[in-house]
């Protein structure tokens, strides 16, 4: 296994008091595997990948416990020069926001060719040329005359790609893409997921989408973890979470979304909002929010029940949720 991320916990400690985003997660992600991390803001969906990327460890994040185990080790385990070295080589991220996670007063040629000069030892202008073929790779126009451009100079949807570019530059075994196309409009969003998805199986990298939108991983993913309130919900292959959800969470965000296979269909909102992380509902914390809540989901936290070999879901309900009885 690439990527195996085993019981994570992770608390902010504030003045208000501790808020605990991440309460046992657990996933995996194979080498040449897309896993989609979904859930609303707040289900700790980012907090767990900047855990696993070693991007947390200032106060007040706190890691509390877990393993996240990299090719078999654990990174939070490794000296911080270590976790440096596996984080720049051999895991890259991408951010939402391309503006603010590129350098505003370097050309894209130099920051790009920065990553060949200090991690590969290459010449300026061996890099430079490295430089334009990953601006050309990821379909930027006139890539040889546009390194010579400042990140400003391009539209968002470009930038975006200039950064996926500095991601694969080393050519990472693995990719944590955080709603990497949030701030797009709704065509580029779609030319970015194909370009992810595209360099994604051409280099057999595992990549974890980190997305708000279910719309967006149907046709990229492999399998979909939902978050909420810190924990995963379902996991499970993409089309057999699409084709019957196992958690009532996971139908509310289906039924929101417009699907073809649905045409004529109302679509809802679930209803009320995700929980405060520092006063997280007791039982299922999906409660207060729940079509199908009983008792027994006001005071006993469902574990992750086993509903097939790679499929399971944190419902006490999940067979009546499955087959569509609710
Ligand atoms: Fe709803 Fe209960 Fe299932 Fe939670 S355990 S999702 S409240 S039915
Ligand atoms: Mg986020």
């Amino acid at each position: 296994m690439l990527l195996d991320v085993r019981d994570l916990h992770v608390e902010f400690r504030t003045r208000e008091g501790v808020a605990r985003a991440v309460n046992g997660v657990s996933y995996a992600v194979d080498e040449g595997e897309t896993l989609a991390v979904l859930g609303e803001s707040g289900s700790g969906k980012s907090v767990t990948a900047q855990a696993v990327m070693g991007i947390l460890d200032v106060p007040p994040g706190r890691i509390t416990g877990g393993r996240v185990l990299f090719r078999g080790r654990d990174l939070l385990t490794l000296k911080d020069e270590e976790r440096r070295r596996v984080r720049g080589a051999e895991m890259a991220m991408i951010f939402q926001d391309a503006l603010s996670a590129l350098n505003p007063v370097l050309t894209v040629g130099d920051q790009l060719g920065e990553m060949f000069v200090v991690h590969r030892g290459m010449s300026k202008k061996d890099a430079r040329a490295r430089a334009v073929e990953l601006m050309v790779r990821v379909g930027i126009p006139a890539a040889a005359q546009r390194v010579r451009d400042y990140p400003h100079q391009f539209s968002g949807g470009m930038r975006q790609r200039i950064m996926i570019a500095m991601a694969l530059a080393l050519q990472p075994a693995l990719i944590i893409a955080d709603e990497p196309t949030t701030a797009l409009d709704v065509t580029v969003q779609a030319q970015i997921m194909d370009l992810l998805a595209e360099l994604q199986r051409e280099y057999r990298m595992g990549l974890v989408l980190i997305t708000h939108d279910l719309g967006v991983v149907a046709d990229v993913a492999d399998r979909i973890a939902v978050m909420y309130a810190g924990r995963i919900v379902e996991s499970a292959p993409v089309h057999d979470l699409y084709k019957a959800p196992a958690h009532p969470y996971t139908r509310g965000l289906l039924d929101s979304i417009p699907r073809l296979d649905r045409k004529g269909r109302e679509l809802s909102a679930i209803k009320g909002l995700p929980p405060n992380l520092m006063d997280i509902p007791p039982g299922c914390a999906f409660h207060p929010r729940c079509p199908m809540a009983r008792d027994v989901c006001l005071t006993d936290v469902p574990p992750l029940y086993e509903v097939s070999g790679d499929r399971g879901s944190a419902c006490h309900f999940w067979r009546e949720c499955l087959h569509g009885r609710s």
